[in-house]
């Protein structure tokens, strides 16, 4: 089997027509299909003008309820803080440990500390021939390095790393929790309508090893070079057997330890820290000097000095290693940038490693997925499970399945096979896709994933050309793309019934809370016109998605919209121990044909509740509410929860203000992140029996135990949304803009997923937001196009380079139509049997998904510490491994880092550093477990930018220029207080503005005539008619517009009391909570690699 494709032409139907109904051999016709990007909200005008505040009558007023609410809870600990995502209020922690964030001016004696970090890339045996500014670079770092240096490395201090000893402690991996990944088998009633005849049941596999081989005492050693070992060549690796996103040209001409990462321009200084302009830095607590600095008096390329130096190191100086000169982000995404942005993506090719996710760029589908859906760790796969257990490098996949594109790339053919449904093969079940082979002339075909040989049904044959090839490969989507549709048939439906369309369901917290802060009205006023935009199917006119309504404090209001009544009715439920849905008819109504009702309905609910008193809530009774009615009413559909506080109310799911931030840095961290009742997790399973997803809008002024309330939307497929302190004036904004996208959403529903591999490897764990009953179905009641999939795969057996490794990503579930579909993502991979290989095809921007939302899952069951040690053991055994296998072994002082994971440690650094796993003082616990939420469902993109914010400039470059400024790195060396910045994380979006800014920018931005009156912690922009202020609020549009979630503005003023706040996302920094900076961290990790060495 061969499934390496040669690139086929362009198949016959290169636009958009996704419908295929009963296959035509010419040409498909039809339209696009649901999945298509979303209809734009463009025609939405906002709330409607004309709002009534006088209530029609018709509705009797809830009576207010008992209990006058305290007015110390209805405000919480909000009055500090107006700002903020997270809802952050002191920002007054200082340093912890008395660590200085200083640096220390002058030089530092001579020491004993070997710990020069000199980062080289592999130059990839091209010839000699350095600019002569690569050179002096080249002897800088060189400079820096101690020659074969085997000093003991002084202990680390005062970051929290612990001392070397943790290596051995933090060597296992923490076990599963359970909670949220994998769970063990029949614990929960397998779903009756999936995949008829599944897979063969799977061994489960022990958690994988952490713990490192050297390849001197047993693992298979790969020999590293295959080329010449040039004179004093720090990396030896087999020459680049084909294209990666190593992509910068001068760089990878140049010889190891030269290759630089910082900005283009005037070379650093050399190596003699005498050089006015060379920075010294004190680089915190691993030690005082960066390393010693000999004599470096040889001429590069002379090349005898370099890497193993002859002669006694001199005492020189020591020197701070220029953050220049380490790997930048910046510069790793600019050069992708300038490389692969211009062409195509083209999927034909086995194994490639796509562009960056921060390039833009085009996709053509030729039979691999594309990256828009399914990313991997790495695109060239060991062989065997000792080599990939000597890498440690994970292998996993992050899958979007419903991934939205953009408007230039088609959706998802969508191929009907009539009653006979979907080709599979008859033993594993993987359905039929470009890599099946077809033999005997046609009449059969060979599974690629299990080698089975199936019958070609009649109805499906054709002939094969004269190269194997079936003369209608390129007719065929399933035949000839790495993705598309199937229609499925009445055997993949619940019951043997196809669905009915699903239902939306909005049920609003009506307390106290709700009520005083606007909620409820902008709410009402809301919906009234949100509802007209309901996802639809393709060019379909009308939404087929049904709606209900429900309001709630201690009790619940069902509400009948029927369309012949003349004002909706409102039936109470107050035993929300034994919930029922008291009405059927009525409860569940088209819009079109309600809308009076519902109008009507959505201007009396801020009327009714308008005086209440009730401040207490229930909450799991809601959702139990909303899933009964969807189960009566037979069909999936969402829930959109609209909650404000601590569901304290006598009633199932009650909870209790168990929050304590003393139990930080003990072993009982974890609990803050446990549901602190089973409850929810039972009802959760309920919910995806039923196909009902959950929305979560939280609108907390205290602490809510995000930890528990989001247990069902987690395992559910839905998204959380909090609003910490809301206030209409505030935050109108952000909860409309994220509302509106939220209702507006393609999702699928009532899904199931499976990912099949071909032999050799198999899925094992799997991170997101669903619910696994078995060890192979990923469950999602709901599945929108913002949510990825984590697999993680593991060998079962070996793999060969000739056939690579398949992934056949299949996935369930019912249209917004009640169309009932399969979606099918395959994607081949490389295999290798040479280390170098491996790392040649890495993507680091998804090891560090797949990384954090392993950490954030082992914070449910692990110490957040031994979570944090784990992660810098995994990241120094990758490194170690590829410097002991692939690096040349005469540079033992030197960290090479492989040029495809250049960025693992300062990414890494950012997630070690990341509320989660190191908390400032200002962080609560909700916001920590609200960010672990968010992050188990992120794509590549959003990890990367989440961890490793934008920060750009915007008075650098010309005003004409309305293109996105060049970003520089997260550091506040980088900031110029003359100029001002855009920062964002793809939550947060700060304007920084320096003190010494110009009067003339002040005023085009501000309307203010000095920096002084501009107000900090402002959240609009005036609106002002000059280029500067179109461009910055154009420029703050267009970032809003990249991100799923509204990002709120927040200007912050140099030296302002804000800027704490700020600086948090200056992530090369050290940070107020004790992260380590980024050059310290490279530092700590080059120690801990040599100690893996030695
Ligand atoms: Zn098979």
């Amino acid at each position: 089997m061969n499934v390496n494709q040669s690139a086929p032409p362009l198949p016959p139907f290169g636009q958009p027509q996704p419908i295929y109904p009963g296959y035509h051999q010419s040409s498909y016709g039809g339209q696009p299909g649901s999945t298509a990007a979303p209809t734009p909200y463009g025609a939405y005008n906002g709330p409607v003008p004309g709002y009534q505040q006088t209530p029609p009558p018709g509705v009797s007023r809830a009576p207010a309820s008992s209990g006058a609410p305290p007015a110390s809870t209805a405000q919480g600990p909000c009055g500090q803080t107006a700002y903020g995502q997270f809802g952050q209020g002191d920002v007054q922690n200082g340093p912890s440990s008395g660590v200085q964030m200083q640096r220390l001016p002058g030089s530092q004696p001579f020491a004993s500390a070997p710990l020069a970090p000199v980062v080289s890339q592999p130059a990839v045996l091209q010839p000699y021939g350095p600019p002569p500014t690569s050179a002096q670079v080249t002897a800088q770092l060189a400079g820096m390095q101690i020659s074969g240096a085997v000093a003991p490395a002084p202990p680390a201090s005062g970051l929290g790393y612990g001392p070397p000893t943790s290596l051995a402690s933090a060597s296992g991996s923490f076990p599963n929790s359970g909670l949220y990944g994998s769970y063990p088998q029949g614990q929960a009633p397998p779903l009756g309508q999936g995949h008829p005849g599944a897979q063969p049941p799977q061994r489960s596999v022990p958690p994988q090893a952490s713990s490192f081989t050297p390849p001197a005492s047993g693992g298979p050693r790969m020999p590293s070079m295959t080329g010449p070992l040039l004179p004093g060549q720090s990396f030896g690796g087999p020459p680049v057997s084909q294209p990666n996103h190593v992509s910068s040209p001068p760089p990878q001409a140049l010889p190891p330890g030269t290759q630089m990462t910082g900005p283009p321009g005037p070379p650093p200084p050399m190596h003699s820290s005498q050089q006015p302009g060379y920075q010294l830095q004190q680089n915190g607590s691993f030690g005082p000097a960066r390393g010693p600095q000999s004599n470096y008096g040889s001429p590069y390329p002379g090349a005898a000095t370099f890497g193993s130096q002859p002669g006694p190191p001199q005492p020189l100086p020591p020197k701070r290693l220029d953050p220049d000169a380490i790997p930048s982000p910046i510069q790793v995404i600019e050069d992708d940038r300038n490389n692969r942005g211009s062409e195509p993506f083209v999927t034909g090719v086995r194994g490639q490693v796509p562009p960056l996710v921060t390039t833009n760029f085009l996709v053509k589908d030729q039979g691999n997925a594309s990256p828009r859906y399914i990313r991997c760790t790495s695109y060239n796969i060991p062989c065997t499970s000792d080599m990939a257990k000597q890498a440690q490098v994970p292998l996993a996949a992050v899958i979007k399945p419903l991934a939205r594109l953009p408007p230039e790339e088609a959706s998802p053919y969508v191929v009907d096979h009539g009653e006979s449904g979907p080709l599979r093969c008859n033993r594993c079940k993987a359905y039929m896709c470009p890599f099946m082979q077809f033999v005997e002339g046609g009449r059969r075909f060979q599974c690629c994933f299990c080698s089975c040989i199936n019958d070609v049904p009649p109805q499906y044959f054709q002939h094969l050309d004269h190269t194997g090839k079936r003369v209608d490969a390129y007719d065929r989507p399933e035949l000839s793309l790495g993705s598309y549709e199937f229609l499925a048939t009445v055997d993949y439906c619940k019951n043997n019934k196809f669905p009915i369309p699903p239902a939306f369901i909005f049920m609003i917290d009506v307390s106290y809370n709700a009520v005083r802060s606007g909620l409820v009205r902008l709410l009402c006023e809301e919906l009234k016109s949100l509802l007209d935009f309901l996802p639809r199917e393709g060019g379909a006119e009308e939404s087929a998605i049904r709606v209900g309504f429900v309001t709630y404090n201690k009790v619940l209001h069902f509400y009948n919209v029927k369309s012949s009544l003349a004002q909706p009715q409102m039936m109470v439920v107050s035993d929300v121990g034994d919930m029922f849905v008291p009405l059927l008819d009525g409860f569940l109504v088209n819009v079109i044909e309600s809308r009076a009702v519902i109008t009507s309905l959505l201007d009396q609910i801020p009327e009714m509740f308008a005086d209440t008193r009730e401040t207490e809530t229930v909450f799991a009774p809601v959702i139990q509410a909303g899933m009964e009615a969807l189960k009566a009413a037979e069909c999936a559909g969402k829930l959109f929860l609209f909650h404000t506080s601590l569901p304290i109310a006598e009633a199932p799911g009650k909870l209790k203000n168990r929050d304590d931030r003393k139990l930080i840095n003990t072993d009982k961290e974890k609990t803050l992140f446990q549901p602190q009742s089973g409850a929810y997790q039972t009802l959760a399973k309920e919910c995806v029996a039923q196909g009902c997803c959950v929305d979560l809008f939280l609108f907390p002024n205290q602490y809510v135990d995000v930890a528990t309330l989001s247990v069902v939307p987690q395992l559910t497929g839905g998204s959380v949304y909090k609003y910490a302190c809301f206030q209409v004036e505030n935050d109108q904004e952000r909860f409309l803009s994220d509302l509106r996208r939220d209702v507006q959403k393609v999702v699928g529903f009532d899904a199931v997923m499976r990912v099949r591999t071909s032999t050799g490897i198999r899925a094992v764990d799997f991170f997101g937001a669903f619910y696994m009953s078995n060890t192979t179905d990923v469950e999602l009641a709901g599945l929108d196009g913002d949510k990825t999939v984590t697999v993680e795969f593991k060998h079962d057996d070996r793999l060969n380079e000739e056939n690579g490794a398949l992934l056949q990503c299949a996935l369930l579930y019912t249209s917004c139509a009640g169309q009932r579909r399969l979606r099918i993502h395959n994607l081949a991979l490389n295999c290798c049997t040479q280390l170098a290989d491996l790392y040649r095809n890495c993507e680091t921007d998804t090891l560090i998904n797949y990384m954090a939302k392993f950490a954030y899952r082992g914070v449910l069951s692990s110490p957040v510490k031994t979570v944090r040690d784990t992660l810098i053991t995994q990241c120094a055994q990758i490194l170690a491994c590829y410097r002991k296998n692939c690096a040349s072994p005469s540079s033992a002082g030197q960290l090479i880092l492989p040029e495809c994971m250049k960025l693992l440690p300062v990414y890494l650094n950012c997630v070690l550093k990341s509320e989660v796993l190191q908390p400032g003082a200002e962080v609560t616990t909700d916001d920590r477990a609200y960010v672990r939420q968010l992050v188990t469902s992120m794509d590549v993109a959003e990890t990367n930018v989440f961890f490793y914010p934008r920060l750009l400039p915007l008075t650098k470059s010309p005003i004409e220029n309305t293109t996105e400024p060049p970003a520089v790195r997260a550091s506040e060396e980088r900031l110029s207080n003359g100029d001002i910045y855009l920062l964002e994380n793809g939550l947060n979006l700060f304007l920084w503005v320096g003190a010494s800014v110009q009067q003339g920018v002040v005023q085009s931005l501000f309307g203010v005539s000095s920096f002084s009156q501009i107000t900090s912690g402002l959240s609009v922009l005036p609106v002002l008619d000059n280029l500067l202020s179109k461009k910055v609020r154009g420029l703050i549009d267009s970032l809003r517009a990249q991100r799923s979630r509204y990002m709120k503005l927040i200007v912050v003023k140099q030296e302002d009391k804000l800027e704490m706040l700020f600086k948090h996302f200056l992530v090369e920094d050290k940070s107020l909570s004790g992260g380590a900076s980024y050059v310290d961290f490279l530092c700590h990790m080059h120690k801990e690699i040599r100690q893996l060495l030695s």
